[in-house]
């Protein structure tokens, strides 16, 4: 196959290519790729903080793209589901915005009393140089909350610039909290985006273990607990590729190491639980209850799972996914359906992740980094693909090429993590592949 001159060592063959796959860099001009902006890597990271401001400093067309973006619940305010904009207009592109800013803010937190307020630089604001510092500066002192500027400019790097830029942000609410009650038996979640009500599980889990969670960052997220969580024992890292920043820091200025777990499959999902009884080994009978705990939920999950693998079996999936991580999990998960994964992606992998995809993947899979849709139709097609796992701009490559699809992304409304969720990912799975509508497209075609 054909790709761009200048992409060829991001696309490897396992069994076949013997080099290293070339990754985080800045996607090749032209390519169309399926990565985001950088200022939609920050909001869909802070989107989930429930009780604050959310204000896209730009045009409208950002807060649009970005307005309601992930299917991240509340068990409270819902004020983040809001895409509030500045709407840049020609006259403040001339002669500036940060009147509108300041007006803004006053006007939104006075209406809606958030307990902190973030504001979204975007390409614009890189380019005409408002100060979004001092004017979050002043409305903070004016109005007592925090007011904290991201600078996640669209055009200044990769998604992963707005992840970090995210965690700055999430990092300057920390530490102002009162932290005498914490546990010494106590963990942060992050990475973690309560996507379909995931993070109110995981909790459970938690809970059931005997384990303290402080605050999630940043699903059913609260400024409050945020800025307590520095009295947690353990950060426990879920989507690195977004947060291992923040647990960095933390550890840097708090002395809080971290892990990185999974919260999705059979085996992360057990090794998740495992890793924080493990962590508290003080505590010998955390480590019994996350034995009767894994026990417990395997018992119901396994059985459940042996009528979709007796149709499943065989079957091929592409995955192409945010976070190398993720894509880990997916494919132990698929393996338990009896799948084999014929491509294996990520937008924002690192030399680690990739090595770790290929010892997973069978040989021949096509492993990609920031691949584009011109890329992974070919791949579909030459692989045979019958399912494609991935997020709302890999669907319509699914839908056209007349295949399975199921979405692992952040606008998903069904939880897929923990065991249950790895029962509705076998539902989903299933259903998709095995949907007769594929039979009726054989025959148009
Ligand atoms: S920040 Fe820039 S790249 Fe991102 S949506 Fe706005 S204009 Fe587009």
């Amino acid at each position: 196959m054909d790709y761009i001159a200048a992409r060829q060592g991001q696309i490897l063959v396992k069994g076949k290519d013997n080099f290293n796959i070339s990754c985080e860099k800045k996607s090749e001009a032209g390519s169309v790729s399926q990565r985001a902006c950088v200022f939609c890597g920050s909001r869909v990271v802070l989107y989930p903080v429930a009780d604050a401001l959310h204000l896209v400093h730009g045009p409208i067309g950002c807060a649009v793209y970005t307005w309601d973006i992930r299917g991240a619940l509340s068990s409270g305010p819902e004020l983040h589901r809001n895409s509030f904009s500045t709407d840049l207009r020609e006259k403040q592109v001339i002669y500036g915005g940060e009147k509108k800013l300041y007006e803004s803010l006053i006007e939104l937190i006075d209406r809606h009393e958030p307990k902190a307020a973030f504001v979204y630089s975007t390409c614009i604001i890189g380019i005409i140089g408002d100060d979004v510092n001092a004017v979050c500066k002043k409305v903070s002192q004016e109005k007592g909350i925090p007011v904290l500027p991201v600078h996640s400019e669209g055009f200044k790097g990769t998604k992963k610039d707005g992840y970090k830029a995210a965690c700055e942000a999430l990092f300057s609410l920390i530490g102002h909290g009162n932290i005498d009650n914490v546990s010494p038996v106590s963990i942060n979640i992050l990475g973690e985006f309560n996507l379909a009500g995931e993070a109110w599980m995981i909790q459970e889990y938690y809970k059931r273990m005997g384990v303290e969670v402080v605050a999630v960052m940043t699903g059913d997220g609260r400024v409050e607990r945020i800025a307590r969580s520095h009295g947690a024992v353990l950060n426990v890292v879920q989507c690195s590729g977004s947060m291992t920043y923040l647990a960095e820091l933390m550890k840097e200025k708090y002395g809080i190491p971290y892990i990185r777990v999974s919260y999705f499959g059979i085996e992360d999902m057990a090794e998740a639980l495992y890793d924080v009884a493990e962590h508290f080994s003080d505590y010998p009978e955390i480590r019994q209850k996350t034995e009767e705990l894994v026990a417990d939920e395997l018992s119901e999950l396994l059985p459940q799972l042996t009528a979709f693998r007796n149709d499943l079996e065989g079957k091929k999936a592409a995955i192409y996914v945010g976070g190398a991580f993720k894509a880990f999990s997916l494919i132990k998960a698929l393996k338990h359906l009896g799948m084999t994964v014929v491509i294996a992606g990520s937008q924002t992998g690192n030399k680690k992740d990739y090595e770790m995809l290929q010892d997973l993947c069978e040989p021949g899979t096509i492993i990609v980094d920031d691949s584009n849709p011109l890329e992974l139709s070919k791949f579909v097609k030459e692989t045979g693909a019958d399912l494609f796992i991935g997020g709302v701009k890999e669907r319509p490559i699914a839908m056209k090429m007349g295949l399975g699809f199921v979405d692992h992304n952040h606008e998903r409304k069904i939880a897929l993590a923990g065991f249950k969720g790895m029962y509705n990912f076998a539902v989903e799975v299933h259903a998709s592949v095995m949907s007769p509508i594929w039979n009726l497209r054989k025959e148009v075609l």
